[in-house]
């Protein structure tokens, strides 16, 4: 049975403790994290190199609403200037600040993001002496790629429903060059649908437009599947090559499921399970403990 650590403070333990959720696009990561900080004295940490940006695109990059963060707080999302490039050495540095306020505050920091070239950096760059400070537990929201690929593309249609293309649009400025190789202008639909205003101002002719921008959301899906497998690559590089001890929770069912089936299998296959992760890792002593 799960046990709680809600008594348990991070300032117990000699290295502090810090979770990870890992998984591709769309696998639930961010409502994993929020489930778990519902029983864990926690805070969140995104590391999502795109949702970091302010100024638009939440639509886009799909940036946990307030009304589903349940009133944990969450850092490093929607914090910084969307025309800068926000680099791995930001990520490390503002990510590491807020560990460290975190666990002072005696809570545990659980970092949450797709980016896993940010990750990679945090734990291994011996410039940030984080396996020195730090004990970390990974979890890893994976889901059967070609079930994923059907959401993502599924979830593309909804974002149109929900406004993507003006949303794009105005981040945009109309007639400029925009410069698809900085900031959030990187994020997968920016250049797609930035091809697709600057051809449709040259037409005239709604049909055609309509096909180009059709093709311009074909693209924006196909972009987004790349996405998927290029993520589980690096995950399974960390895991199966470097050795990192990441637990492997697998969310296929859930998606397989509908309706209340889905909540319920949610529940099963992957909420308990990492609940049961996470707590065993925080309950656990550390090897470095001193007594
Ligand atoms: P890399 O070093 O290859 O950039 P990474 O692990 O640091 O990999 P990923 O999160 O895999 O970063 O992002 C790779 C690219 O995928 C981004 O530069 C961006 O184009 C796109 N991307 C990632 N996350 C999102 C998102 N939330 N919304 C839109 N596009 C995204």
């Amino acid at each position: 049975m799960v046990g709680s650590v809600m008594n348990t403070t991070n300032t117990d333990f000699h290295r502090k403790k810090v979770v990870f959720i890992m998984g591709s696009t769309g696998t639930g990561k961010s409502r994993l994290s929020v489930d778990l900080a519902g029983h864990i004295p926690a805070e969140i940490i995104n590391s999502d190199k795109m949702q970091v940006y302010n100024g638009g695109l939440d639509i886009l990059t799909n940036k946990i609403p307030e009304s589903e963060r349940n009133g944990v707080t969450h850092h490093l999302i929607s914090e910084f200037d969307p025309n800068s490039d926000f680099t791995v050495s930001d990520f490390c540095f503002h990510a590491l600040k807020a560990i460290d306020k975190i666990v002072r505050s005696d809570r545990v920091p659980i970092i949450v993001g797709g980016s896993n070239s940010f990750i990679e950096a945090l734990v291994e760059d011996p410039h940030f002496k984080f396996k020195a400070k730090y004990e970390s537990c990974f979890l890893w929201l994976d889901v059967s790629v070609p079930i994923l690929n059907s959401f993502v593309s599924k979830r593309v249609d909804h974002m149109v429903h929900a406004g993507l293309v003006d949303e794009v649009r105005a981040l945009l400025i109309p007639g400029s060059d925009s410069d698809c190789t900085r900031g959030i202008h990187r994020a997968i639909g920016v250049p797609e649908l930035d091809e697709y205003f600057k051809a449709e101002a040259k037409l005239t002719d709604k049909t055609t437009k309509e096909k180009l921008l059709r093709e311009a959301i074909e693209k924006i899906k196909d972009n987004t599947r790349k996405l998927v497998l290029t993520q589980l690559k690096k995950i399974q590089r960390l895991r199966y090559e470097k050795g990192w001890a990441i637990h492997r929770v697998d969310a296929t069912p859930v998606f397989q499921r509908g309706g209340k089936d889905a909540g319920r299998a949610w529940e099963e296959f992957v909420a308990k399970p990492s609940l049961a992760i996470a707590n065993d890792f925080l309950l656990k002593l550390n090897e470095n403990y001193v007594m």
